[in-house]
């Protein structure tokens, strides 16, 4: 028997309802706060991700799902939104638009990692890019707007942990300041610890590892070296939340996973995670779309996953109520009802109804018990006498009772019961 690849889920019918819900919202956030939506390929050139991703990560490292097409080129599958997002940005020249460009997607993601709870292989993230602005209002902003999302989805108990990491001038002292902090420690490290001491130090601070953890606590932190311009974003950014209203919380262990942030990182964590299921985070990338060779361009940007925020809002019993079963099923009781059956069905489903035909030829009674199988709400029951005057037999299983209804007054008859506007 087949099943879905490791670390992959389907998502079934009966949780559509609360991803359409948490897409509508984020949808109208986007909306908004003024952002447009871009889809981007499935599959990159392997270098746009190892250029900005970084060589050291673990996403580059251990997780990208890398092959080769039949053409011999070599291509990966996105581990990650917002480099797909710079690319397009920089190739159909949208920095000759109005800036800043602000970007969203919602896109699947490939990540080969160990699968556990909300930890998969295949996932859905929402993402939005604010491209081509400096200013740490649009950090604010950015922060404001999943901050809200979370908010108006209903989440509760949330922490927003925030830091800054400088940048390309502030942060080697910094890194020089830490690869001194853990010379003396390094008997306390994990083996993964031990190489990243050399390779890519800013991760010593979020290993997951206990000894780790304790050497991580009192590192030096990163906004204690950051220099005056870095200084002066993080000190606005601080008084703009503030102003904002959005509570916050610095963590200088505070890195995330990817190579390309600079000054501001931020992640909004549910309280008794422990950090383990982060529901999105985000940053600024000020250098990555020269990077990839376009002009120097400030830029920030956010990400959640989408199976986290299903998953938290089951915990906290937030998933809407689904609204299952079939709104009518029409029931022909002989065969030549059955093109009479077939007409109405049309012509309801026409006018914007949910309907279904009993399927076989089955006795009323079987047709009836498969109405009830499948919930319907209201029953058309069509037979020789009511065609021959003009009517059907309708039957309201939510409320019990049946009478006959006449064809003309039976579709604004449905409508009522149903709630369902109808199309003239
Ligand atoms: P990242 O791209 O690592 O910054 O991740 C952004 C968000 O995507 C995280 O905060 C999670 O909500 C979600 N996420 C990341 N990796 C996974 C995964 N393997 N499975 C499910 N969700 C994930």
């Amino acid at each position: 028997m087949f099943q879905a690849p490791r670390g992959t889920e389907d998502i079934r019918p009966e949780d559509q309802t609360t991803w359409r819900h948490i897409e509508k919202t984020i949808t109208s956030f986007c909306r908004r706060y003024c952002f447009r939506r871009i889809d981007t390929p499935v599959f990159e050139d392997t270098r746009l991700f190892v250029r900005t991703v970084g060589e050291a990560t673990d996403i580059v490292q251990k997780e990208m799902y890398t092959f080769k097409d039949r053409g011999g080129s070599e291509f990966t599958l996105r581990p990650e939104g917002t480099a797909p997002v710079c690319r397009a940005y920089i190739e159909h020249g949208m920095q000759n638009l109005p800036q800043p460009v602000k970007l969203y997607y919602f896109a699947t993601i490939y990540r080969y990692e160990r699968p556990q709870a909300g930890r998969y292989r295949e996932h859905h993230q929402f993402g939005a890019e604010a491209i081509g602005d400096g200013d740490p209002a649009l950090d604010a902003e950015v922060i404001d707007m999943a901050w809200g999302l979370f908010k108006a989805l209903g989440l509760a108990k949330l922490t927003l942990q925030l830091n800054s990491i400088g940048c390309k001038q502030c942060r080697p002292a910094y890194l020089a300041k830490l690869v001194e902090y853990y010379q003396s420690r390094t008997s306390s490290l994990c083996e993964d610890c031990k190489t990243r001491a050399t390779r890519n130090p800013l991760r010593l601070l979020d290993c997951k590892n206990a000894g780790c953890q304790a050497a991580a606590e009192d590192s030096p932190r990163s906004f204690d070296y950051l220099c005056p311009e870095c200084h002066e974003h993080f000190e606005r950014l601080k008084k703009y939340l503030g102003i904002m209203g959005i509570p916050f919380a610095l963590n200088h262990r505070l890195v995330r996973g990817l190579d390309y942030y600079t000054k501001t990182v931020f992640e909004i964590q549910p309280e008794e995670s422990g950090g383990q299921a982060t529901l999105g985070g985000g940053g600024r990338y000020d250098d990555l779309i020269e990077e990839l060779g376009g002009r120097p361009t400030p830029a920030v940007g956010f990400a959640t996953g989408l199976e986290r925020i299903v998953q938290n809002m089951k915990k906290q019993n937030l998933a809407p109520a689904r609204t299952e079963g079939v709104d009518i099923f029409i029931a022909p009781i002989g065969d030549e009802d059955k093109l009479a059956a077939l007409k109405l069905l049309a012509d309801l489903r026409q006018k914007g109804f949910s309907v279904m035909l009993a399927s076989g030829e089955k006795s009323l009674k079987a047709q009836m018990r498969q109405a009830n199988a499948f919930s319907a709400r209201q029953v058309v029951i069509i037979g020789e006498e009511e065609l021959k005057a003009a009517s059907v037999l309708l039957k309201d299983m939510a409320r019990g009772g049946q009478g006959a209804v006449s064809m003309s007054e039976l579709s604004s008859v449905l409508s009522a019961r149903l709630k369902t506007e109808v199309k003239s």
